[in-house]
């Protein structure tokens, strides 16, 4: 068994590569969201403490993170894919001594690359569907609806996000930044560790992916 993580900033593509690589390789999928969904949903200790710190309003600690990831992980006996976890250094830490203890190896780790400004000019061109069911989403340049404002699938209003301004996201990033970079500088000396050109097409960047898993096996 080995577990394998998907780095890089909001907005950069990681959940779609994610998708697209568990369809090739099979490898289990853990999302923090969806670690923490199913973990509330099975009224575990750790998850009510989740639910709670939740429904509050903040963002969830650290060790309760861990502690809902590592009893995932102790369920599991396949190769596994991390996206969104860990999120801090002391989340990577925190990782590496359960890893070894339990004797699972640390496969890749893939950080996918996209300068700040490109990231920028995806946010602020994007727009969403308004109709919630729907949640269609748009670039203006890059896929625009074929009707100016008029979603393709459901004929509803499509709205820019208040979190989709310049503002809005350069004070999301600076967030982000303080956060991300110690720990992208925790796995950037490993051996294990690739940096992968975001700035390319999904397949394009699907394809450098799959080949360093072909590489390995
Ligand atoms: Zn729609």
């Amino acid at each position: 068994m080995k577990v394998h993580i998907l780095l890089g900033a909001p907005g950069c593509g990681k959940g779609t590569q994610a998708k697209r690589l568990v369809e090739k390789r099979s490898l289990i999928h853990l999302s923090t969201g969806d670690i923490l969904r199913d973990a509330v949903s099975k009224g575990t200790e750790v998850g009510l403490r989740a639910k709670a710190i939740m429904a509050s309003g903040k963002l969830v600690d650290d060790n309760t993170v861990n502690g809902l990831v590592f009893a995932r992980l102790q369920d599991e006996t396949g190769d596994v894919l991390f996206d969104g976890y860990p999120r801090t250094l002391q989340q990577a830490e925190s990782l590496g001594k359960f890893l070894s203890l339990q004797g699972i190896g640390l496969g890749f780790v893939i950080d996918i690359e996209v300068p700040e400004g490109a990231l920028e000019e995806r946010v602020v061109n994007r727009r969403v569907c308004s109709n919630n069911s729907c949640g269609a989403i748009y670039h203006l340049v890059n896929k625009p609806p074929v009707k100016d404002g008029i979603c393709d699938v459901c004929g509803s209003p499509l709205k820019h996000r208040a979190d989709d301004t310049p503002e809005a996201f350069r004070s999301r990033m600076v967030e982000f930044n303080a956060t991300f970079q110690p720990l992208q500088a925790f796995y950037k000396g490993m051996p294990n560790y690739r940096c992968v050109d975001g700035l390319r097409s999904t397949d394009g960047i699907h394809a450098t992916i799959l080949e360093l898993f072909q590489e390995q096996a």
